[in-house]
């Protein structure tokens, strides 16, 4: 019988390959960067058209290549960087897999022009689909351009899978920063359609934020240093009071490699705790010097995730310094103006430990029986009064319970109350429900907004004094796109330029001092995740409107708003699931709870 087995010819590996290492044009884009830092220069330019689909072009004025380290430098592992296993455990370089080169030449089509100092000329070279087209002499600067253009135009199945514009351009901004932060002595220029986008002069790392993220960072950033024998740390973390919605500001480098690492991060929510309010998160720049062969970078083909040897030093060591940075700079007492007073221990309390509360248990009651108000209250309140006395509890959420309860137990109805400052309680026919308060409004707010839009019946309130921002080139674009839509959804706004937007007018439901945050928080929507499952602009915008403006967890309700709520909830079309497709509530009938009681 015949041989069956045959190696695939070089550019099929090679596309197959490529699949790892290119993803997206913003894989891309990361290791042009990388190579054009390898390469020593001290002024990089990235050049992007249609989001990296039609062209990503990286100009450099580093060290340039020879005519034959050209061809060379688009073979699968063929790399300057490392000459033996070795040299592994001592990398100073960005790459050292020399696979980058081959694995984009495979599914794009790439244009080289490069040359040394000591060159005359510059080497041109065009290569597609892993061939050499054409190679030739021409006039150009030290150091190496590399066009990049139509990525994918070999791979249809590819080249469809990519998401939009936006969502692409916002992926390669991502790779941009991270490669700027760890980088600020490099200028770096990015320019998107022919728009300069960034221009970041060579400066120190506090200089390249503020460049990136705008003037307003500066009273925001604390310093973080701390050095030990396991490992430097140095760079910033935000005050708790700039912290956001959204996860934007969070970059960890490694050895000046920017990694993730939800270890660490962890760590750093931890040094946090109890300055951030519900749904925030911190923002932090930090770089972390480990000696090369305490870590391991090479377990994931685009390199972002990362190995420690002794990860649970590096943890506390973290935590520790997060923390004493925090203290030191004050940053906790500045926060005690809006600090939730329930989660304050009452002080007489602070010092006593906590008892075992009695719980007597009335075995006539039953909660499903009509009974009257009065009734209801007088049975559980001594119980949960003497809970409280006697507890003295540091936990916030008994002593919440308990307000609720008394709050709602004077009052006419019992059939709702709010638990945890979190859930309604609430009962129907012969069943107990529990409803996410959060859950809950956002179906509320996204029923209601959709039905605004598509009758374009949403109502306005003039604003006295306009809301003014600051629009991101990037930010501008997404208004341009939406604009129609935010009109008729209730936002009046004018941009001009130079990117200053200015808000005259904002949907009645919201309440003025959210508008900013609202613009804020929908871009960033815009930008990231929700984006990428919504059906319409009409479904984007009220799920982007219903998450940023629904009642948060933790915010203590009045007993019309639960009511209203609750009305609300169950005059929607799908009132069992948020728009993102979440339980609201859970259910027990009294069948369910006879059986857990073995009833
Ligand atoms: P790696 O970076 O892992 O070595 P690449 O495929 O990214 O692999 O690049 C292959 C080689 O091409 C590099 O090792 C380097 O010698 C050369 N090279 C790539 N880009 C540049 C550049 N911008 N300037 C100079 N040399 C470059
Ligand atoms: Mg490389």
């Amino acid at each position: 019988m015949e041989d069956i087995i045959s190696l695939l010819p070089d550019h099929v590996a090679n596309q197959i390959a490529a699949g790892e290492v290119v993803q997206r044009p913003a894989s891309v884009v990361k290791e042009l960067l990388e190579n054009a830092i390898d390469a020593g220069a001290s002024k990089i330019q990235l050049i992007i058209k249609a989001a990296g689909k039609e062209l990503i072009q990286v100009v450099d004025n580093g060290l340039g290549m020879s005519p034959t380290d050209s061809r060379l430098a688009f073979e699968r592992h063929a790399t300057s960087k490392i000459k033996q296993s070795g040299d592994l455990f001592s990398l100073h370089t960005k790459g050292f897999r020399g696979e980058a080169l081959a694995s984009i030449a495979a599914v794009a089509q790439v244009d080289l022009t490069t040359r040394r100092e000591t060159d005359e000329l510059a080497t041109k070279i065009k290569i597609a689909a892993s061939t050499v087209k054409s190679q030739s002499l021409e006039v150009a600067p030290v150091g190496t351009s590399m066009v990049v253009s139509n990525l994918f135009y070999n791979v249809p199945a590819r080249r469809n899978f990519l998401k939009s514009n936006t969502v692409e351009l916002r992926h390669i901004i991502d790779e941009f920063h991270r490669v700027a932060i760890a980088h600020s002595d490099i200028h770096f220029v990015l320019y998107q359609n022919g728009a300069e986008l960034f221009d970041l002069p060579s400066g120190n790392l506090k200089r390249r934020l503020l460049h990136i993220f705008g003037s307003k960072l500066e009273d925001k950033l604390v310093p973080v240093e701390e050095s030990t024998s396991v490992t430097k740390i140095n760079g910033f973390v935000l005050k708790p009071i700039a912290s956001r919605r959204t996860r934007g500001q969070q970059f960890f480098f490694v050895n000046n490699r920017f990694v993730k690492s939800p270890f660490l991060h962890h760590a750093i929510t931890n040094a946090y705790e109890g300055l951030l309010s519900e749904g925030n998160y911190p923002g932090y720049f930090l770089f972390f010097d480990l000696p090369p062969e305490t870590i391991d970078i090479n377990i994931h083909p685009t390199k972002t995730e990362i190995k420690f040897e002794d990860e649970q030093s590096l943890y506390a060591i973290l935590r520790a310094a997060v923390k004493h940075s925090l203290g030191m700079f004050q940053v906790a007492p500045i926060l005690d103006f809006d600090r939730d007073p329930n989660l304050d221990t009452p002080y007489q309390q602070q010092n006593k430990s906590a008892l075992i509360p009695k719980i007597e248990v009335d075995k006539d009651f039953n909660p499903f029986q009509n009974q009257s108000p009065q009734s209801f209250s007088s049975k559980l309140s001594p119980q949960w009064e003497s809970l409280y006395q006697e507890v003295g509890s540091t936990e916030s959420s008994k002593i919440n319970l308990l307000s609720s309860l008394e709050e709602t137990s004077s009052k006419e109805s019992v059939k709702l109350f709010q638990l945890m400052n979190r859930f309604l309680v609430s009962s129907t026919g012969s069943a107990l429900l529990l409803i996410d308060q959060q859950r809950a409004h956002e179906r509320v707010l996204y029923e209601s907004f959709l039905n605004k839009i598509t009758n374009a019946s949403a109502t306005i309130q003039q604003l006295l004094f306009p809301l003014k921002m600051e629009l991101s080139a990037m930010q501008q674009g997404l208004l341009d796109e939406f604009s129609s839509i935010l009109n008729e959804a209730g936002f009046l706004f004018n941009s001009n330029k130079k990117g200053e937007l200015t808000i005259t007018g904002i949907p009645s439901v919201c309440s003025e001092n959210k508008g900013l945050s609202v613009f804020e928080e929908l871009f960033s929507h815009l930008e990231n995740e929700i984006r990428q499952d919504s059906f319409s602009q009409t479904d984007l915008l009220s799920k982007s409107l219903a998450k940023t403006l629904s009642i948060k967890r933790g915010k203590v309700l009045k007993h019309e708003e639960q009511q209203q709520l609750l009305d609300d909830l169950f005059a929607c079309k799908e009132p069992q699931l948020s728009p993102f497709n979440q339980q609201i509530f859970v259910s027990l009938s009294k069948e369910e709870l006879d059986k857990k009681f073995n009833l």
